[in-house]
Order: C-alpha cells, then structure tokens, then sequence
C-alpha cells in the first residue's frame, strides 16, 4: 500500500490488537480470520485450556503467519498467585442472600463451591468479601470452620469453571511464579512464545525472578508485567524500569482497587510506559458485549477510543475472541475504530533534555522524528538489533510510518505488538553503507517508498552492537 505524501493522513493502523485465543479462535480458519481482520499479536491464557491446546493454537498462529508474511507476537499469559473457582461439573447459579460454602478443591464436597489453590481456608476471616469473576460475584464470609468458609451472597450471578477469585486486601501466601506457572513458562518457551504476562506483579524482583528463569533457558521472550495489584501500582516505576512491557490489567485492578479508579491509573500507566519507550497494553472489556453481539455499545467504542488516545501502544481483547460469538467482528471492529480515531493523534515532540537520564538513543531518535517531520518523510526507517531503538522512536509516537529493520526473526516478532511500528527481516549487514542501502531497499519493496521520497534513516556506526545508534542520515529512495 502506498503511505507515502499524504500530509497529515494516516493510512495504516498504529495501535496494535492483541487477540486472546480460546474454543472460538481454534481452527486454522477462524486463526486466518483473525489475523486478516487485524490481529497482531496472539494471546494464550494459560489459566484455561490444556497446554495441547495452546500449542495447536501456536502452530497454527505460526503457519498464517508464514502464509501471510507478516509477523505475529505470541504471548504466553501466566496465571500467576491467583485464586480460582476449580472444574465445576456445571455452572452454579447463586442468588443474592443466600448462603454458600467455599473450600479448597481437594476437599469440597457436593454443593460447595471449590477454590483453588488450597490457601482459601488459612487465609478468610469473617467480614473478608470474596470477588468472583473480576467481582460479577461478590460473597461476604460470614465464618470459618475447618478449612471451610459460609458466605452470603451479596451479589448473586452465575459462575463457570476456573473464573478468578480476589480477595481484595487479603495478602496471599503464594510465590509470583507459582509452580503451575513454571511448568507453563517451560512449555511457553519451548513454543517459542515472543513475551510472557507475568499476572499479579507485586515488585521488581517477581520481573527479575521470570527473566532470570528465561535467560536460563537460552530463550529471548521479553518480559510483560500484568499491572493489577496495589502493591504493583505503589512501585510502578521500580517495575517500568525492569520489564520490557506492561499492561493494564484492568480486570483484576479493579477488583482490587475499584472500578472507579482504574481510567486515571490507566492513563498514569500508559503516559509512564510511554516516556520510558516500553508498549503498553490496555485489556479487559474493551468489548465485552461483543462476546453475545455483533455491535459494540457506544460505550465500549469510547473506551477503545479514549485507550488510543491515550497512547496505548496496543488493544486488548479477552473472552471478546477466547469464547465469544463474534471474534472476527471483535478485532475488525477494533481496527475500524482505531483507524477513525489516530488521525487526530498529535505527535508527542518530547525535548530530549526533558527526561531525567538523556541518552544518545533517546535525543537520536528525538531528532530522527523531528526531521522526518519537518520533511514529511515518507517514512523513518529504523535498523536495530533488539528493537529497543524503533521502540524509542515509536514513543513519540511520530505520523510518519515507522519501519524497523532487524536481522533477528525474534526481534521482528516482538515488534509486532510496539506503536506504529512495520517489522521488516533483513540479513545481517557487515557495514553501516549496507546496512543503509538494504533498509531503503526493503522499504521499498514493502510499499513504503518510491523512487525520489525522502527518507529518514538512524543506525549505528558501528553495526550488529545493540544500543548503538548514533547518526541520522537523510536520504532520497
Ligand atoms: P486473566 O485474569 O488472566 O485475564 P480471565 O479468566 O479473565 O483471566 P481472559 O483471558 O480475560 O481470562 O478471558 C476471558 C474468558 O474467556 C475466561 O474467563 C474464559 O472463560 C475464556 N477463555 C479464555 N481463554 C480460554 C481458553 N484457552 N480456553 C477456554 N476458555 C478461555
Ligand atoms: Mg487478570
Ligand atoms: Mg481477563
């Protein structure tokens, strides 16, 4: 498609869409489907399903992505310390006011209600409220005995196999990477997964603790820390300045923390992530009603709107493609919106000297946008190893298109889920003239220039070394 020259008009799509995939996205053509309406990174939850499931879907995620020719990030969700309904034989209906018996999984009999893991009963004291599927259900412990827990029934609803449970305040004596998690994080990594969700962050070291363990196994997954404690919102910044991704997590956030404060953490969350150059995902009920019906509310398209406007450098989408009626219509309904609404988006000139720590990487690709800006470049192509420096370009979120240009298939991958960016494989250039001209080349070959546009180019001099930008060039196609 032809970008170049169009002024202020923005013709492709900046903010990416992350598709969970679940029972209604399994088979290769609903997959195709997905990835045709817009879908740029796959989501595997792995609080649900088997891991045979996941590891058809990833498959079959990396087939399309090989029949279409372009890259799809692949993130493996960790469950993480959180507490969940177990396998229910059906769902259980439970009406406001009355009472019912929660307990550990191993033990519950007929007509409790089983949680696992088995913490529930050390841990609930009378008066403890007890929130079930991100707080649709809400229970009030009224005693406990033996491990059992009698609740009433606040708020009634229906409740299906494994939906999450949050006792708000309630510390869990639970480790970040629980051993399910473990043992999900090795088969994620065998599947060659480009990020991992690590859910319930609580601090820095839990981020230090999952990449230590991904570094172990030789793997290059970077690191997405699931924003949605208290205890991770008081840290924040400790936690940006380790993980390489985050997301608002804005189904348990606001369990924990209330529904009402969620918008502003959002957009503290999302302004945070952007200054530092790392993509941020906005999830949960973006359009929760699509999961039954073929439209949005006029609400849910706000709210898709309003996280574009933001800055998020991706969408969510949760039971909307897991399990819901409308998959496909979900992600095109996402993309249609995001095309409506990044047009008006300003680009954010930030001056270098504004940030506390100024880096060569950080006043380089300030200028880089700057220039291509000023010129109406047809595009800003960014040659980079690992994809941090088209991340820092990206944060600036600039109008012209972003191409990043790398030699490593994993870092093509990842970029698929930053702002803006178009991931190009290159091979490996020996110099900076080469690396220069098989930029230009590929861009072109992409549709992003023609013969006579300007162009904007960073690299750095000394080639193949990551953090090494250092000059900008401006060249004719
Ligand atoms: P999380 O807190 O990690 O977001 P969740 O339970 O809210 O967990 P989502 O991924 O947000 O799960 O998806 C919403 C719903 O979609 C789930 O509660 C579940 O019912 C369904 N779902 C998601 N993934 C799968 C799957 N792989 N298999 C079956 N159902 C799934
Ligand atoms: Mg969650
Ligand atoms: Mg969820």
């Amino acid at each position: 498609m032809r970008v170049a020259n169009l002024g202020s008009v923005v013709p492709e799509r900046r903010t990416k869409i992350v598709a969970t995939l679940g029972p209604s996205s399994d088979s290769p053509e609903q997959i195709r489907a997905l990835v045709a309406a817009g879908m740029d990174a796959a989501r595997l939850n792995l609080s649900h399903g088997t891991h045979d499931d996941h590891g058809r879907r990833a498959r079959r995620v990396r087939e399309i992505e090989a029949e279409v020719g372009r890259p799809i990030a692949l993130i493996a969700d960790l469950q993480g310390p959180k507490l969940r309904i177990g396998a229910l034989e059906e769902p259980v209906v439970l009406a406001r006011g009355t009472k019912v018996t929660i307990c550990a999984e191993e033990f519950a009999t007929d007509g409790e209600l089983p949680i696992a893991p088995a913490v529930i009963g050390d841990v609930l004291e009378a008066g403890h409220d007890v929130l079930i599927d991100d707080g649709l259900v809400r229970l009030r412990v009224e005693g406990v005995e033996r491990g059992r827990a009698l609740c009433t029934v606040v708020i009634g609803g229906r409740i299906t196999s494994h939906k999450g449970v949050n006792l708000p305040g309630v510390p869990l004596p639970i480790p970040s990477l629980t051993r399910k998690d473990i043992a999900d994080l090795e088969f994620a990594l065998q599947l060659g997964v480009d990020y991992v969700a690590l859910s319930f962050v609580r601090s820095a070291a839990d981020v230090r603790d999952l990449r230590a363990l991904i570094e172990q196994a030789g793997a290059h997954a970077r690191v997405i820390s699931k924003i949605e404690k208290s205890e991770a919102v008081e840290v924040l910044d400790d936690i940006l300045t380790e993980t390489d991704a985050v997301m608002v997590a804005r189904g348990d956030l606001g369990v924990e923390i209330g529904p009402a404060l969620v918008p502003l953490l959002q957009k503290r969350i999302i302004l945070k992530a952007l200054e530092r150059g790392k993509p941020v995902i906005t999830a949960t009920q973006m359009l929760e009603t699509m999961i039954h019906s073929a439209e949005p509310t006029r609400a849910e398209a706000s709210d898709v709107a309003n996280a574009i406007l933001d800055g998020t450098s991706a969408l969510m989408l949760s039971g909307e493609t897991a399990m819901g009626e409308y998959p496909v219509e979900a992600v095109a309904y996402m993309d249609r919106i995001a095309r409506a609404i990044e047009p008006s988006m300003g680009y954010r000139h930030e001056i270098p000297e504004a940030g506390q720590n100024p880096t060569i990487g950080g006043a380089m690709s300030n200028a880089a946008c700057d220039i291509a800006e000023a010129l109406r470049a047809a595009a800003i192509l960014v040659p980079t190893f690992t994809g941090r420096t088209a991340s820092a370009v990206a944060r600036l979120r600039p109008r012209r298109p972003i191409v990043a240009l790398t030699h490593k298939d994993w870092a093509m991958r990842q970029l698929a889920l930053e702002w803006g960016v178009t991931p190009i494989l290159i091979e490996e250039c020996p110099d900076i003239e080469q690396l220069w001209s098989a930029s230009i080349s590929a861009a072109r070959e992409a549709g992003f220039l023609e013969a006579g546009d300007r162009v904007v180019i960073t690299a750095g001099t000394a080639v193949n070394i990551p953090g090494s930008t250092n000059v900008i060039k401006v060249d004719i196609a």
